[in-house]
């Protein structure tokens, strides 16, 4: 008998030969920085039909650890033993000890040599646990399940299935930079792309000292879910710009425009690291409507200043959409933390300016 965690991938079950070999080797290196990054000791991870089995003392804990890492479906903290039903049956009795009275048994068998089908799998074995320990099989109305899978010659059996967040292994499509504030949105919009299969690293802009101190925190967070990659930083001090920005606006009576040229210079900064660092886009956690600045016609605007693509993940969520899965990633404590106002805000902030009209105070400001 072997301690191990049973892990289920989503969409790559999904994909040809050669590109499952390629993201399991991935997926694999991922797992294998969560566990040291988490201090958990294991002796080998397998990679089997369907499956990757990881060889620890620890199967609990790291189930908890290895559910950030993308590009897995499910786990289940399990144990491992010889495909011989008298030992399942053996086995099976030490765990359904003290969980309740109601239970059922959900076999699968993902290779087929076994020699019984899963339903009876599923009636002998539940038959016998019923009658040694007096408890009631219920299929719908459980308090908990045997799971019996059945591959290569060896059960798999447990009791839990601890959810993860499926996704693509973090590395797979690239790199991108993500503009990261201190707010609810980006931090949403970065664990998004990274839940797709991107490294991502941050560009934030240093406009409060406050903000600052979120950002690095909120980084930390996110750092818990990149595994296989060590979030970079860039730190761009953004009160010099829009200080300077913002007095030359109001001197040609120009100030709504303050927010649309500090976005615009994020777009330029991080297009200029993307173009010496090889980013391949740049992700904002801009949304449709949120606030008076993110109008249709402003998000194009400011997506005319750069040729990277900008990628916007969380432009269709409805806010609340946001939020749930910032307290999911526990980003939301921090971002909804009070911090100064953006000095630099203008009272009325611009909501509809046209390309040509931007160009022309661009030109105006710098002559
Ligand atoms: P967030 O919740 O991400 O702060 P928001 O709803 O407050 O977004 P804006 O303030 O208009 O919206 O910012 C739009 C986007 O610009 C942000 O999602 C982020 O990608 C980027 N951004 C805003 N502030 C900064 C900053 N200080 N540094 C880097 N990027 C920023
Ligand atoms: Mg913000």
């Amino acid at each position: 008998m072997e301690g191990c965690v049973l892990v289920r991938y989503g969409e790559i079950a999904l994909k040809s030969d050669q590109t499952r070999k390629w993201w399991n080797k991935i997926l694999v290196e991922n797992m294998k920085d969560c566990l040291k990054r988490n201090n958990i000791s294991y002796s080998k991870i397998d990679i089997v039909l369907g499956r990757l089995i990881v060889y620890t003392k620890n199967p609990k804990e790291a189930s908890l650890a290895l559910k950030n890492v993308f590009g897995i479906k499910s786990l289940s903290p399990a144990i491992r033993i010889e495909a011989d039903f008298e030992l399942i049956k053996e086995n099976s009795l030490g765990l359904a000890k003290n969980k309740g009275k109601k239970f059922r048994v959900s076999a699968r068998r993902i290779t087929k040599e076994f020699p019984m089908t899963s339903n009876e799998v599923n009636e002998i074995l539940g038959a016998y646990l019923k009658e040694r320990l007096d408890l009631d099989v219920s299929l719908l109305n459980y308090d908990f399940e045997i799971g019996v899978e059945l591959l290569e010659g060896n059960a798999y059996l447990f009791t839990e299935r601890v959810e993860a967040f499926g996704g693509l292994p973090l590395g797979v499509q690239g790199e991108a930079i993500c503009l990261i504030s201190s707010g609810i949105d980006s931090p949403v919009a970065a664990w998004l792309l990274m839940k797709r299969g991107c490294k991502v690293d941050f560009l934030h802009f240093k406009i409060t000292e406050e903000g600052y101190q979120k950002y690095l925190r909120i980084k930390e967070r996110l750092q818990k879910f990149s595994y296989g990659h060590e979030i970079k930083d860039y730190i761009i001090d953004g009160v010099p710009y829009l200080s300077n920005t913002k007095k030359k606006l109001c001197n040609k009576g120009k100030e709504k425009w303050v927010c649309i040229f500090c976005k615009r210079r994020f777009l330029q900064e991080a297009e200029r690291i993307c173009n010496e660092k090889g980013y391949l886009a740049i992700i904002t956690g801009e949304n449709l409507g949120q606030v008076a600045s993110q109008t249709l016609k402003n998000l194009t605007l400011l997506d005319s200043t750069v040729k990277v693509s900008v990628l916007k993940p969380v432009l269709a969520y409805d806010k609340q959409e946001i939020i749930d899965i910032a307290r999911i990633i526990n980003t939301y404590d921090i971002s909804k933390e009070k911090e100064p106002k953006c000095p630099f805000t203008p009272l009325y902030p611009m909501t509809t300016g046209s390309v040509e009209e931007l160009e022309n105070i661009e030109k105006m400001l710098w002559d």
